[in-house]
């Protein structure tokens, strides 16, 4: 029989996603999940689909405890609380996540011999001075700020993948993921698109931070998925960036989903929080020479089925 792919995080949110692209393609998965942020919601359509069901197995296991699994032929670490609201709230196990929660992994994929990726993220560029950002930019982190469990975490994720890289000759790659949304967020898990979605939604007042002038670039998560398969299956190793280059800001954001949403609402500017980085945008310049992978979702059309998803009832 096959060996399985392990997703760690595998029922979170892009997580569940990714558990469902494999298995779509006739991958047998082993998902783990600590379920700390992720949820059996996000998997149970899987362990309730009779074709899934049998390629598929859930471990409910915390990647930074020890953690015996058989030989897998990929991994793809997506495990960490990933929401600034979730990772400020549970600092210690964000920062255990990215060390010795990705070192257990490592060593799986060691002892394995089969090729890992590690989910970095844009906050290792902080509030960036070079925009838009290139993998080569080294970031502009505060490392004893308000993210800086977050931002130093993933950079450490990153420092040991180059030197498992170095001293064990492993094919660890780094993706440096940037914002992303869909169905399956948690409502309550407080990044902008579930916050003005489910605002919206009610015809309550849309919380924007500060002038709202900071910029973002959303992703839609099929788009995430697949980059991160193409990635896994390339010969590249990264950092690559993965994100839609598409710039806007908060408030333009927050415009677009009251007109999507056909909601009332109205704007109401709340404080800024610390270490809020102004601007994010991807350069995916590598992503497209060397994946040959692209964004294919419009923020409109990504936001009208994130929206439909929300009004469904499904998100928790
Ligand atoms: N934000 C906002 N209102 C909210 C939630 C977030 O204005 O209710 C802003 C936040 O200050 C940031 C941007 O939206 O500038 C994106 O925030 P998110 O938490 O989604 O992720 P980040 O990119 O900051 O990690």
């Amino acid at each position: 029989m096959a060996k399985a792919v392990l997703v760690a995080g595998g029922a979170g949110f892009i997580g569940s996603h990714l558990c469902d692209y494999l298995l779509a393609r006739g991958e047998r998965v082993i998902c783990t999940d600590s379920l700390i942020t992720g949820s059996r919601d996000n998997i149970l359509h899987i362990l309730q689909n009779k074709d899934y069901k049998k390629n598929f197995r859930f471990i409910k296991a915390d990647i930074s405890k020890k953690i015996s699994l058989g030989a897998v032929s990929q991994i793809y670490n997506l495990a960490s609380p990933a929401s600034p609201v979730d990772y400020q709230d549970k600092p210690l196990e964000t920062l255990q996540a990215g060390s010795l929660g990705n070192k257990n992994l490592l060593e799986i994929a060691r002892k394995s011999r089969c090729p890992y990726l590690f989910a970095s993220t844009s906050e290792v560029y902080g509030n960036p001075l070079e925009h838009p950002q290139k993998e080569t930019y080294w970031g502009n982190v505060n490392p004893v700020g308000e993210r800086s469990c977050y931002d130093e975490a993933k950079r450490f994720g990153e420092a040991l993948c180059i030197s498992y890289r170095k001293v064990h000759d492993l094919d660890a790659k780094i993706v440096r993921i940037f914002n992303t949304y869909g169905p399956r967020m948690r409502k309550c898990d407080g990044r902008v698109v579930p916050n003005f979605i489910d605002q919206a939604l009610h015809n309550k007042p849309i919380t924007v931070y500060g002038k709202g002038l900071q910029t973002r670039s959303f992703c839609y998560v099929s788009d995430m998925v697949d980059g991160l398969y193409k990635l896994m299956n390339s010969p590249q190793q990264g950092p690559v960036n993965i994100g839609n280059p598409q710039e806007i800001t908060v408030l333009g954001l927050a415009g677009l989903i009251v007109k999507l949403g056909r909601s009332s609402s109205k704007i109401e500017y709340r404080q800024l929080p610390g270490d809020d980085p102004e601007r994010r945008l991807p350069d995916i310049s590598l992503a497209r020479d060397k994946l040959g992978w692209e964004p294919l979702i419009s923020l409109e059309d990504g936001l009208t089925a994130t929206i439909a998803n929300f009004r469904s009832g499904k998100q928790k």
